[in-house]
């Protein structure tokens, strides 16, 4: 692919997907035996924050040295970004309608000799990511507060304690930080630290002034991660499990609880009212914290209506 230098330590290449471009940035640390460490945003190319963070980051280390050694692809889906232009809905392939973070189940050397653009674009991004010894996937919630996944307490980011932390247990997801997690763990395994997903809020559309603080947090971590530390023995104050609580009938969710903040069990999060007036209120048979709401507002009876982080096996 067309390599130039832009700068002193960045260099933009151009990768190809289906004719499609995705551009990489690539910055160079001042100290050679530096860590490395990927970063990618608009996996799912409606969750618009991580994208315009990344660019902000990477302004930053046009003019000043960059910690680590570090690969920044701030838009790796051309191919979800076109139909989320097209017609609004980035989140699943097209025309096979596939979660656009379910496709990253295997072997990247097997590919069939016409992949599809799962395949294809599952293959590049891994091989693109391959023999980082840290992985970052940025994404945001339908409409949410910001928080961390983290496969576990000991593989979670440094200093984003602060976040709510939902620790997956089971990592068969095939999402892109899973297959890194799971990569990790075999014989074969590159230097792997850490792969988590970060979650960035969705609440509301963010100013410039939101992407210079989560730049500059995003720094703070690199900056750790230079200097070889390591998570807290102390778990965050908000960790535990997914949830989903659900609507029983059609209609409009208005929430009741504050997001982002602790609920007891049986405290009304949010309410949904019908055309008709009926109301349907949602409680939490534990202690939660509702970290994303529909972005649409409609609750649909059966489907979720507010994921909350589950305090309960924290007891
Ligand atoms: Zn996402």
């Amino acid at each position: 692919m067309n390599s130039h230098p832009v700068g002193s330590a960045v260099t933009v290449r151009t990768e190809l997907i289906f004719g499609q471009e995705i551009r990489v940035f690539d910055i160079t640390a001042a100290r050679t035996d530096a860590p490395s460490m990927y970063i990618q945003s608009g996996l799912h190319p409606n969750e618009t924050t991580g994208c315009g963070v990344l660019h902000s980051l990477l302004a930053r280390y046009e003019s000043e040295s960059c910690p680590v050694n570090l690969r920044l692809v701030p838009h790796v889906n051309p191919l979800g970004w076109r139909t989320y232009i097209e017609n609004g809905s980035g989140r699943v392939s097209y025309p096979n309608f596939i979660n656009w973070n379910r496709i990253f189940s295997g072997d990247i050397s097997a590919l069939p000799d016409r992949p599809t653009i799962e395949q294809g674009m599952a293959d590049l991004l891994l091989r693109l990511s391959s023999g980082y010894d840290h992985v970052m996937d940025v994404h945001t919630p339908e409409c949410g507060w910001p928080h961390v996944y983290a496969p576990g307490l000991s593989g979670r980011l440094n200093i984003f304690d602060d976040l709510p932390h939902i620790i997956f247990a089971e990592p068969e997801l095939f999402t892109f930080a899973d297959y890194h997690v799971r990569k990790s763990g075999r014989p074969e395994s590159t230097t792997i630290r850490r792969s988590v997903t970060l979650e960035l809020p969705s609440h509301r559309l963010q100013s410039v002034r939101d992407l210079d603080y989560w730049a500059q947090r995003l720094h703070d971590e690199i900056e750790s991660i230079r200097e070889l530390r390591v998570p807290s023995s102390t778990p965050p104050a908000l960790t535990g499990s997914m949830i989903d609580l659900n609507a029983r009938i059609d209609g409009i969710c208005y929430l009741v609880a504050e997001p982002g903040q602790r609920c007891g069990a049986g405290d009304v999060i949010a309410t949904i009212v019908d055309p008709q007036g009926n109301r349907d209120e949602i409680r939490a048979a534990v202690d939660v914290v509702p970290l994303c709401y529909r972005r649409s507002a409609v609750a649909r009876a059966g489907g979720w209506a507010v994921r909350c982080l589950s305090l309960e096996s924290r007891g």
